[in-house]
């Protein structure tokens, strides 16, 4: 297993995130034995980075990390747990959740501690409760090592967040779908500028490159027909010379297998690999909902509309719409919203001067309109109707 060290000691590239672990009914109830001696492989093959969080299985992927990890001598693996920001209203929740998380980890210290899911509308709270400060004192005091974040918003506000504290690490979504569509080379840049490390977190965008399409799976196929898609995501990912780790929910001894293997030993993708790995993205692009490519001939539009991001985000939207995922709508919301005014599909006056300039003869005026209607539509409150129960009372 490749290790890595960029200031914070020697992790492995592969990290285990303990989010999606097999369970056998509802996601409290994680099947321990299959969890656990995914854990023991894990760890057997050099995995020594496990990252938990509060809310990961409904508060018992903490539990069992304290269980399975407690198991092993304590110099074998370093644990990543975190803040949930979304769970602090008060000054006091911050030494009652990390108390009650180090007693469910069963540890007297955390390797690597974040700020859980950095947005623009929490990090006035990151001030203004002093939780950055609180974090600081617990790891003078050795009940930190590394203090980092995990980030989910725009670059604007990375800039804000980095510019007002030294954070050890970031954590960010990256992988080569989000490097262009969600920002994700940005990210990495400013992080990357401040010689921040960076754990990446959804490196096969929450699966769907570890199957990217019949037609992207063929040029993966074709250049190496003994790799996985989900292996070349990885490897694209851990190319980055500021990633430290990268993380993976791994739900299956399969996928744990595999992903060793990817990292056993680990090697960065060529020039001719990185062509592969662009050319499957086209493909994949192109069995969306919407075929766009990001390919951007259809830009500028006169109103400034960002029409590719529009495209990229509503292709999003759709696919976890048709995944069921629960996230689906607050993407579309948080994603189209993070929008400029002017950039939004909204913003589209039909004025047809970017249809010929586009090569997958795209109807973008449609789609612009499709966007902003979903978009209004989640936006809008409920329709007044009978109360739940009315007609009954
Ligand atoms: S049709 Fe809409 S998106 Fe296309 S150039 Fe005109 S305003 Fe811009
Ligand atoms: S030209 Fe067409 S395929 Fe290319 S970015 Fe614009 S809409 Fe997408």
């Amino acid at each position: 297993m490749e290790k890595r060290d960029l200031g914070l000691g020697p992790t492995s590239l592969l990290g285990f995130g303990l989010m999606r672990l097999p369970v056998t009914g509802g996601p409290s109830e994680i099947d321990k034995p299959k969890a656990m001696a995914m854990v023991d492989e894990a760890i057997a093959g050099g995995v020594n980075y496990f990252d938990t969080a509060w809310m990961y299985h409904a508060g018992e992927s903490e539990n069992f990390a304290g269980e399975a990890l407690s198991r092993h001598d304590r110099s074998k693996w370093l644990l990543a747990d975190k803040m949930p920001l979304m769970s602090i209203t008060r000054k006091s929740d911050v030494d009652r959740i990390f108390s009650e998380q180090l007693r469910k980890c069963r540890v007297d210290y955390f390797d690597f501690y974040l700020l859980h899911g950095i947005m623009g509308n929490n990090v006035g709270l990151i001030d203004g409760l002093g939780i950055y400060e609180n974090l600081g004192r617990k790891r003078e005091r050795g009940l930190i090592r590394h203090l980092g974040f995990s980030f989910h918003d725009s670059p604007a506000v990375l800039e804000r967040v980095v510019s007002a504290h030294d954070y050890e690490f970031g954590q960010l979504q990256l992988n080569y779908y989000d490097w262009e569509n969600q920002d994700a080379a940005e990210q990495y840049r400013i992080l990357a500028e401040r010689k921040i490390p960076v754990m990446v977190m959804e490196p096969v965008q929450g699966g769907t490159l570890a199957d990217p399409g019949e037609e992207a799976v063929g040029i993966l196929r074709a250049a190496d027909p003994e790799a996985s898609p989900a292996s070349w995501a990885f490897r694209y990912a851990a190319s980055l010379p500021y990633v430290q780790t990268v993380l993976s929910g791994m739900g299956e001894m399969s996928q744990l297998r595999d992903n060793l293997g990817t990292f056993s030993p680990f090697r960065p993708l060529s020039d001719g690999e990185r062509r592969t790995v662009s050319e499957a993205l086209t493909a994949f692009r192109k069995a969306s909902r919407v075929p766009c490519t990001a390919c951007r001939y259809c830009m500028d539009c006169p109103e400034g509309v960002e029409i590719p991001r529009n495209l990229g985000i509503y292709n999003d939207y759709s696919r976890m719409r048709s995944l069921k995922h629960p996230m689906a709508d607050l993407l579309l919301k948080m994603e189209y919203g993070l929008l400029a005014e002017p950039q939004r599909a909204g913003s589209c006056v039909s004025c047809g001067n970017c249809v010929p300039l586009c090569p997958q003869h795209i109807d973008i005026p449609h789609w612009m309109g499709e966007v902003a209607r979903d978009h209004r539509a989640l936006s809008m409150p409920p329709a007044e109707g009978p109360a739940i129960g009315k007609d009954r009372d």
